[in-house]
């Protein structure tokens, strides 16, 4: 563990100043969930840690305008029992109920979970298909982000040193009859996610989906919305055989972007079994 000294401010304002002059020497701290393993390890070696965990304006969700707002420092658990998200994100809160353990729960936070920008944080998907937003703060003022454009790369943020995530500006999901979040990890409970899906649907009364958002995590460098699929299914009515053709065109994206390693022959199948048992109620109900 590296030595560090400890900052905690009482307002934003503190927060923002003692950033635009050590931020660049300055880890902030939200949950500690994945940053204690960075200092322990000492791949994390800053001069400053900056505790978040006092500034209201990073907490809380709510709609307004028409629009869903998730504070960074909102836990997985707060999101895992929100009446409001259960409505508006489905796919986001079955990601925090099958997210870690209850204990990592309780602390981890969203703004952690994206800023860490692993390719695995299950969170980004489900905030792919909602089109979300980062609000990044400064003491030059906010400045917004597409969620995608968070991470450059594995591990590697965009945000610059003197910048913290204030919180997620979220679409919610509009006359949707469908949403999920898919993971496969190595085992069941506190594993690595290898891959990770989320979506929501609408299906019309005809059973043609007239709506579609599909994203893909941990087996990219960076999670993302798959637009190939979408646009294969779109306008469609859903059988076993089109969800077995789009599966086979999100895993040849996927070898595409990554290129053929030797984890294809298992990724590649589980890629497409996994898209097509997620949305397979869109077969089934009604069918
Ligand atoms: C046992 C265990 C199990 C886990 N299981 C999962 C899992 O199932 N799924 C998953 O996705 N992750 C998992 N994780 C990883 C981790 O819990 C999550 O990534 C978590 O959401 C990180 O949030 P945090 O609040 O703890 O972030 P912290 O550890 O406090 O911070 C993480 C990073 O984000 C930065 N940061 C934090 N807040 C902000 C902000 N507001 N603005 C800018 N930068 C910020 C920090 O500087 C740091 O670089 C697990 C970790 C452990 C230890």
């Amino acid at each position: 563990m590296v030595n560090f000294a400890y900052r905690r401010p009482k307002s934003l304002a503190e927060a923002l100043d003692f950033l635009s002059s050590c931020g660049n020497k300055t880890k902030v701290l939200a949950g500690g969930t994945d940053l204690t393993v960075d200092l322990r390890q000492g791949s994390a070696q800053p001069e400053y840690v900056l505790d978040t965990s006092r500034l209201d304006e990073l907490k809380g969700i709510e709609l307004s305008n028409g629009q869903l707002c998730i504070g960074a420092g909102v836990t997985l658990t707060e999101i895992y029992e929100s009446a409001l998200l259960e409505r508006y994100t489905p796919a986001l809160q079955k990601c925090a109920a099958t997210f870690a353990s209850k204990q990592i729960r309780n602390v981890a936070t969203i703004g952690g979970n994206v800023a860490h920008c692993s390719p695995c944080a299950d969170t980004l998907p489900p905030l792919l298909i909602h089109e979300a937003k980062a609000i990044l703060a400064s003491n030059k003022g906010l400045r917004e982000t597409p969620i995608e454009d968070v991470a450059s790369g594995p591990y590697e943020s965009s945000l610059r040193p003197d910048e913290i995530i204030l919180r997620f500006i979220l679409k919610p999901s509009k006359d949707i009859n469908f949403a999920d979040f898919q993971k496969i990890g190595r085992r069941k409970a506190l594993a690595t996610a290898r891959i990770t899906m989320a979506f929501m649907a609408r299906q019309d009364a005809d059973r043609k989906i007239s709506f579609l958002r599909f994203a893909l995590g941990a087996c990219t460098p960076t999670p993302q919305r798959i637009a190939l699929v979408e646009d294969y299914l779109a306008c469609r009515v859903p059988t076993v055989q089109t969800l077995w053709e789009a599966g086979g065109l999100l895993a040849e994206s996927v070898l595409e972007i990554t290129g053929r390693r030797p984890s294809a022959s298992y990724k590649e199948p589980a890629v497409r079994g996994l898209s097509v048992r997620m949305l397979y109620p869109l077969v089934h109900v009604g069918a």
